[in-house]
């Protein structure tokens, strides 16, 4: 049985032992490896900086299985008959738990005037987490546990899916209304939509208009989810206060973008959740198990909605 490694090249040196030592643990004798000739290939372990763009002369490929939560990138080549797994990894989990939550308490704390002393000795005592709404656009794996991580912190916080949801301590929104419902109420808002025909300028200047005015925007998800434009337009006027951003329409972000310089956009470098060599390798190499045995396999993308 042979397993390609379709993901970094940069991070195959981590992957091999990793992948060997998962393949291992459950079980599976398997030759992988990243450079195996496309007709002897049973399972593809993708990702999007891969070097990987067509499927077809892979005519023995069982299921593609992504190393990363997102899948935009792949969802619409991967062709029909092949189950396509997208990544969901603890890993993943804490790290997007820890830099939502630490970028949601930079704001609520207040904490750049102070870092860059422009408050000077001005008593500026922030609420507490009880007197602060959070919105959070996306109740799945990331947004449901950042949820709950705030949810610990004693924020408001209010969700909104696709389908209608019921989670501890959140106040749970979907549908047309309920986009608008979270918005009016979102002081601090968090992006955790997937890229799909659907989501794409989910903040634009019609919504974004609806937030509280000097509302804070934190967007790990996607960076097509924004209107780069309209989101400028909102910052310049105020009705934006800042916007942290982790992702972008074009990575890297090119250095003529003026998101660059605006005073009230912090970039961050796609960082917010790695995707772990260690526990990703557990995850792929359960689901070749289960596909293997003819059990369901895990985090099977839905081809229809896009995620
Ligand atoms: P997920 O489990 O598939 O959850 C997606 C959530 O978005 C679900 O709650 C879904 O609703 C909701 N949704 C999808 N389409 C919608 C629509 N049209 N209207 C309203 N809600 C909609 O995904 P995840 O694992 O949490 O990951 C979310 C995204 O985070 C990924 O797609 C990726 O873009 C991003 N990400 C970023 C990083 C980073 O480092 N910056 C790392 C990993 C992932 P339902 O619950 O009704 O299905």
């Amino acid at each position: 049985m042979n397993v390609l490694y379709a993901g970094d090249p940069a991070q195959w040196p981590r992957y091999q032992p990793a992948l060997a030592a998962a393949f291992a643990g459950a079980g599976i004798d398997a030759t992988i490896a990243c450079d195996l000739p496309p007709a002897d290939v049973d399972y593809i372990i993708y990702a999007p900086n891969g070097p990987l763009s067509d499927f077809a002369p892979y005519t023995r490929a069982k299921a593609v299985l992504s190393l990363w939560a997102g899948v935009e990138n792949v969802v619409t080549r991967v062709p029909a008959h092949l189950p396509l797994t997208r990544m969901v990894d603890q890993g993943l989990k804490e790290g997007m738990v820890e830099w939502v939550s630490g970028q949601v308490l930079r704001h609520h704390l207040g904490l750049d005037p102070m870092i860059n002393r422009t408050l000077g000795w001005t008593k500026a005592v922030p609420p507490l987490a009880r007197q602060r709404t959070i919105g959070i656009l996306g109740l799945g794996e990331l947004g449901a546990a950042c949820a709950a991580a705030l949810v610990a912190l004693n924020f408001k916080v209010h969700g909104y899916s696709r389908r209608a949801k019921a989670l501890p301590d959140v106040t749970c929104h979907s549908g047309p209304d309920g986009l608008a419902d979270i918005l009016k109420v979102s002081e601090i808002l968090v992006l955790l939509l997937p890229r799909t025909p659907d989501t794409e300028n989910t903040l634009n200047a019609e919504t974004l208009a609806l937030l509280p005015k000097g509302a804070v925007i934190i967007n790990p998800g996607r960076g097509a989810l924004i209107d780069d434009d309209a989101l400028l337009a909102a910052l310049n006027s105020g009705q934006i206060q800042h916007a942290t951003l982790d992702v972008f329409r074009i990575e890297p972000l090119p250095q003529s973008h003026p998101f660059w310089t605006h005073p009230g956009i912090t970039v961050s470098p796609h960082i917010a959740a790695e995707t772990r060599p260690e526990t990703a390798s557990m995850v792929i190499a359960e689901n070749i198990r289960r596909h293997m045995a003819g059990e369901r396999v895990l985090h099977l993308v839905d081809r229809q909605a896009g995620y």
